[in-house]
């Protein structure tokens, strides 16, 4: 039997376990179950993919994302490892070819779309061969409350019943307390060890903005700092979607867009070129992004308030699973509230689920208006405690100046009061400054004692005071009554001159903040080398017909131009080179460096 380090080491290149890596593969080895618990990026893959290699038979992978197995199977098999899969993209020749490898025992794992699984012939398949482990991808899709349900993965538990001496593992991203325990209880793996990952992901630059000028905003974040990187941008509707795609293009920028309203060979060729292309933008809803594990997507752009904390970290995830420094930025308004509290109320689940919603979306706004370190209020969201601020995120790098909004906040609630709670921010704010507009002059609003006494603030620094008030729960928003305003217990205090308050000021940022969000930095002199290193593995890439990183990440080149490896032995060392991918690409990377230290 070979042990697991010496396969994370020849097989994958890489030099130590991350995080509980090493534990959960011990786990699964000895023969035991296991539910993981790990962020993108954190490295689930290695936790079932090396124990499958270590055991005897074929692991057998069950994950919901199709679209993606050709990929995973590929970067696999550049790595030496005998896997292939099985979904109904397969003729029957290819899936026929796939079962007799599995059922002679050539194969080392074998991915599987759930529907196809359940099926009773391919349990029988199955039975017949021999099962080292099954991997449950993306376990949260058992969860009836998350927004990746799917039927199938619900008999999933048959596995158990009809496999009960071949150890299992459910990963998720998906944090949440109740997903986790729903997924133990469905899946049948109470009595698992449970593997709950450190959260942070420290190579991620949180940054959060008011929005002004969107595009701008948007365009100046692309321009200045992520040129010719791949990201993803992600927006509330599929409409917004196409225009933001189409005029990221008239800009001169490789962007596509993807959502589930179009063609379904559309999305997918469009998500190739992701995966495929070097420097490409996916301007997306949510449907994009589950299991896309490309490595080098530097930056995850949000124009939509995203529903709630775990949403947005799931979605910013995305970015930076490489570990090299990427950046999540975020553009936010007040009408993003109301919009999304409307689709809140106007959803299909019941009352509970509806006030689950609200305060998910409430917790996110809290994320926004906070001026203390993101990362520390994110991890806490998750249970965990970071010591200290990060130092990398848009608070910590350039902290918010605040001023004493006691006064300025008693002005707004009462003049929410004084209009019936009935009206929303827009004419709350005319009326706090006085305007004489229809409708101002039509309910007689220009007679009630708050009228024009908020003068001295601008109509925006009135919209920063009422959303930051609507974050700290003095202030609802009434999804159901157009975004209506109205005041909370939590009022009283203030109104009463009793308790004071600090707001943020509104600051119109520009510009980067930090060279740690420039990623990817090559020195000027290095800049030579590192092109002719990407150009050598677009080559290979295209011979071989997969994507440039399942060849080697980002990483694996950096460190390539800072060792200048010469021989085999030191292109070894390199994280992220193993002994198939010396044997396969070494020579050519050699080459390229050789030519590059003793030009000819
Ligand atoms: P997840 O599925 O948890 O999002 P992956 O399994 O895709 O994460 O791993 C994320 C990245 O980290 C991959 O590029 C992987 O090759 C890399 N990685 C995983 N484990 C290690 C390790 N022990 N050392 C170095 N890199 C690792
Ligand atoms: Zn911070």
């Amino acid at each position: 039997m070979t042990s697991a380090h010496h396969i994370l080491q020849h097989v994958f290149g890489y030099d130590a376990f991350r995080g509980q890596q090493q534990q959960i593969i011990d786990t699964l080895v000895a023969g035991g179950d296991a539910l993981v618990i790990m962020p993108t990026g954190g490295g689930k893959s290695l936790c079932y993919q090396i124990p499958a290699l270590v055991r005897q038979g074929c692991g057998v992978v069950i994950s919901p994302l199709i679209a993606l197995m050709q990929d995973q199977v590929d970067a696999l098999k550049a790595a030496g490892v005998k896997a292939g899969f099985l979904n109904s993209s397969l003729s029957m020749d290819q899936a026929n070819e796939v079962e007799r490898q599995l059922l002679s025992g050539e194969l080392e794992l074998l991915y599987v779309a759930p529907e196809r699984l359940i099926q009773p012939r391919c349990l029988g398949l199955l039975q017949r061969a021999e099962v080292s482990l099954f991997a449950i991808d993306e376990a949260h899709c058992v969860s009836q409350w998350g927004h990746d349900f799917r039927a199938d993965y619900l008999q999933l538990s048959l596995l158990h019943e009809q496999f009960p001496h071949v150890p299992r593992v459910a990963l998720t991203a998906t944090a949440d307390e109740r997903t986790r325990v729903e997924i133990a209880q469905r899946l049948n793996l109470q009595q698992a060890a449970h593997f709950l990952g450190g959260f942070d992901r420290p190579n991620i630059q949180y940054r959060i903005q008011l929005k002004d000028k969107p595009r701008q905003q948007l365009l100046q974040f692309l321009r200045d700092e992520q040129a010719g990187q791949a990201g993803v941008i992600y927006c509330l509707s599929r409409n917004k979607v196409e225009k933001t795609a189409e005029w990221l293009c008239s800009e001169g920028f490789n962007a596509l867009p993807y959502h589930a309203g179009l063609p379904a060979e559309l999305r997918q060729h469009h998500q190739q070129r992701f995966l495929r292309e070097d420097g490409i933008i996916m301007v997306a809803t949510i449907a994009f992004g589950m299991g896309i594990d490309k490595p080098d997507v530097r930056f995850v752009a949000h124009l939509d308030l995203p529903k709630s904390v775990e949403a947005y970290y799931q979605e910013t995830g995305r970015a930076g699973r490489d570990g090299e420094p990427a950046t999540a930025l975020l553009l936010y308004g007040l009408e993003d509230v109301v919009k999304l509290g409307q689709m809140a109320a106007s959803s299909e689940g019941n009352e509970q689920f509806k006030r689950l919603e609200r305060q998910r979306l409430d917790a996110m706004l809290g994320l926004c208006e906070i001026t203390s370190c993101r990362r520390q209020t994110l991890l806490r969201y998750f249970g965990e405690t970071l010591e200290q601020p990060c130092g990398n995120c848009d608070c910590c790098l350039q902290p918010p100046v605040t001023w004493d909004g006691s006064e300025a906040a008693r002005k707004l609630l009462s003049c929410v009061y004084r209009t019936g709670q009935r009206f929303g921010a827009n004419h709350v704010v005319d009326v706090l400054r006085g305007s004489t507009n229809e409708k101002v002059m039509q309910f007689k609003h220009d007679q009630l004692s708050t009228y024009g006494i908020g003068r001295d603030l601008s109509v925006n620094e009135w919209r920063a005071v009422v959303r930051q008030l609507v974050a700290r729960a003095y202030l609802q928003v009434d999804p159901d009554a157009y975004g209506a305003l109205r005041l909370t217990d939590r009022c009283r205090p203030i109104l009463r001159g009793e308790e004071s308050i600090q707001l943020r000021k509104v600051i119109p940022k520009a510009g980067s903040l930090t060279p740690r969000s420039r990623s990817v930095e090559i020195d000027e002199q290095d800049v030579p080398l590192w092109n002719a290193l990407r150009a050598c593995r677009k080559r290979l890439a295209e011979e071989f017909g997969v994507p440039p990183y399942v060849v080697f990440h980002d990483a694996t080149l950096r460190e390539m131009v800072q060792q200048r490896p010469l021989s085999e032995g030191t292109l070894l060392k390199i994280s992220g080179v193993g002994d198939s991918k010396l044997e396969r690409f070494g020579d050519a990377f050699l080459e390229v460096i050789r030519n590059h230290e003793y030009p000819a």
